[in-house]
């Protein structure tokens, strides 16, 4: 594309001096067609030929003359002399008409001229006298006779004379023209040629330019086919890891899960300390699990954000409340400020705002070994369409390198693997982080001196709602995991008839085993289709529904269900599933679920959600009544 440029300068150029000749050409066709008009306009001013006439009717009336002359020495009557008179004048106005002529002026260089007028008209100056008095003087006209007899063959020549020069003249003329003729027909020829050329080069280019169009056109299109088969395979790519993602979050279920059901049991300590290893394994695992799972559903624009009212107190409590108790373990000092002017009235995804909150303070956390851990909220700007809010984490840490500083917002990108190994991580959070940001309409960056710590900043937009009160402790969004003071094992709870609805033989197994530990009954559906057909059968207490199954999914059959259900009816459905996002669950609640479960879910979960859906003895009346109904 480059080596473009000199071309085409270059064929300006060419086509600047074609243009140039080809008005040069025209001006030299035009100096000469202007020279051949002059000469015609000479022409006619002159009039050349007019003097071959004025000589020719001279020799005439000398003639006439002289033979009126040679009538009057032989008869010397008066009628003859009258003649003689009157040829007499005529020749006199001939020869006058001849000198006063401006054409003669081509005869003023010949001997003819210059002798023969000047002799005649001294021969005839005296004449008149010989034959106007009473007596004609016949001696001096007989002399004057024999004087224009010997100069008869000097006028003859002089006609000649007129007639060859002005022949030759016209000649010389007509060759000039001739010539300046073929010099203009040259000129046209050559300006011809150039137009010609100049067309061509124009057609040439044109077509050259098409050419170019077309590849450039074919370039685009497989860029374009590129882009997209990238953009597929990207997809795929992202559709892949997720279901991967969710593929091991099945089995790693099984592992966490049973995990739990052995260390319930009576075990040596050095068991149970392997167990917890494995546990805690499993659950790091499952981290890693869980980023490259929202990584791919971000990188693949599968987020859906919410628009919720946005209860800061209750909000902070619940984002920052793990980072919090790791730096108080760590020893560091852990404050958070939130600005009083925070709008109470602010829409926003509370799950996915948090997220990206608490992944800063998690690394705050995780990269700083003495000092303190500040989270700032203000507002920066409040219009008609919404708020601008800044969040900061400022940690005194590690700090970053400042030639990391971009890079770590990239996918799988660590400012120093040493540490990385020191302290785990994918690589994934901030990457995570700064799109979500950006979704919601802000942008996430840092400052950072190494060994003195990192100020990671983000802004987001949030929309406008109705103001909120301050949230009541009870009224904050359930967790998956519900509050720890749910009864324990043992506490008085009546034996429960659970239906589970779940596909995955381990997971059936699992949960079989939980359920059954804590003494309560249950029936496994291994599809959709069969859970209705069970439900329409027996009254459940409770039902544990997957949500991705082969055929009918949880959500279609939550709906079937729901829709069975008599009047005042209400069986509790609690989804259980691999998706932990926080869309998952609105979605499950959206189908009519009462709770939700993201598995691997552990023993304990599973027993204070029941016993969270069936207290025990304050709401036995009115679990009867739903158990009964
Ligand atoms: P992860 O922490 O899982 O490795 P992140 O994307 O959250 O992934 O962070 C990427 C890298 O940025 C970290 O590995 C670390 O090197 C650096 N980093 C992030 N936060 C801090 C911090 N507060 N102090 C020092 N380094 C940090």
């Amino acid at each position: 594309m480059r080596a473009d440029a000199p071309q085409s300068r270059r064929y300006l150029l060419g086509l600047s001096a074609v243009t140039l000749t080809m008005a040069a050409v025209l001006i030299a066709s035009l100096l000469f067609d202007f020279a051949q008009r002059r000469a015609i306009e000479q022409n006619l001013a002159r009039n050349y030929d007019s003097v071959t006439a004025l000589v020719f009717q001279m020799e005439r009336e000398f003639l006439r003359f002289r033979s009126s002359l040679e009538a009057g020495v032989e008869h010397s009557d008066p009628p003859s002399l009258q003649e003689l008179s009157l040829r007499y004048d005529i020749l006199l106005s001939r020869m006058q008409l001849v000198r006063a002529s401006p054409s003669v002026s081509v005869l003023e260089s010949r001997p003819e001229y210059q002798q023969v007028l000047p002799r005649l008209e001294a021969l005839l100056a005296p004449a008149e006298a010989y034959w106007s008095g009473n007596t004609p003087q016949t001696v001096q006209m007989r002399e004057l006779l024999l004087a224009l007899e010997a100069l008869g063959p000097s006028v003859q020549s002089l006609s000649l004379a007129a007639n060859s020069r002005v022949t030759r003249l016209l000649e010389e003329q007509t060759q000039t023209m001739l010539h300046q003729n073929t010099l203009v027909v040259t000129l046209t020829s050559a300006m011809l040629v150039l137009m010609l050329v100049s067309a061509a080069a124009l057609i040439r280019r044109h077509y050259d330019q098409q050419r170019e169009n077309a590849q450039l056109k074919a370039l685009s299109d497989s860029l374009w086919e590129k882009s997209m088969q990238a953009q597929a395979s990207n997809d795929a790519k992202s559709e892949f890891l997720a279901h991967m993602s969710h593929e091991i979050r099945t089995p790693m279920n099984g592992i966490i899960g049973f995990t739990d059901v052995v260390l319930d049991t009576p075990l040596e300590a050095s068991q149970r300390a392997h167990l917890e290893k494995v546990k805690r394994s499993a659950q790091s695992l499952m981290v890693i699990i869980n980023e490259i799972l929202d990584f791919s559903k971000v990188e693949a624009g599968h987020i859906a954000l919410e628009s919720l009212p946005l209860h800061w107190e209750a909000w902070a409590e619940e984002v920052l409340h793990t980072s919090a108790f790791e730096a108080r373990r760590k020893g560091l000092v852990f404050s958070t400020h939130f600005a009083p002017d925070l709008p109470t009235d602010a829409l926003g995804d509370p799950g996915r705002l948090g997220q990206v909150l608490s992944n800063l303070c998690n690394n705050a956390v995780k990269f700083t070994a003495q000092g303190t851990v500040t989270v700032l909220t203000e507002l920066l700007a409040a219009d008609a369409q919404g708020y601008h809010l800044q969040f900061t984490v400022h940690d005194t840490g590690l700090g970053i390198a400042p030639e990391k500083q971009a890079d770590i917002f990239n996918a799988f990108s660590q400012a120093d693997s040493s540490t990385t190994r020191q302290f785990g991580g994918t690589g994934l959070g901030l990457a995570i982080c700064t799109r979500l940001v950006e979704r919601m309409g802000g942008r996430l960056w840092v400052q950072s001196t190494p060994g003195q710590g990192s100020r990671f900043m983000f802004t987001v937009r949030l929309a406008r709602g109705q103001a909120v009160q301050a949230r009541q402790a009870d009224e904050t969004p359930q967790p998956p995991c519900p509050p720890a003071q749910a009864p324990m094992p043992g506490d008085a709870q009546r034996p429960m008839a659970i239906l589970l609805v779940e596909d995955n033989p381990i997971n059936q197994l699992l949960a079989q085993t939980v359920v059954k530990n804590m003494g309560h009954s249950i029936t496994t559906a291994h599809s959709g289709e069969e859970a209705i057909a069970l439900f329409a059968n027996q009254t459940w207490d409770a039902v544990l529904m997957d949500i991705q199954m082969p055929g009918m999914s949880g959500l279609q059959a939550t709906a079937q269900l729901r829709a069975q259900e008599k009047p005042g009816e209400h069986t509790p459905i609690i989804a259980t599933t691999a998706g932990a996002m926080q869309a998952d669950r609105a979605a499950c609640l959206a189908a009519g679920m009462d709770d939700y479960l993201s598995k691997p879910y552990t023993p304990k979960a599973l027993r204070d959600l029941l016993a969270r859906l069936h207290p025990a003895p304050a709401a036995s009346s009115a679990e009867s009544e739903v158990a009964g109904s």
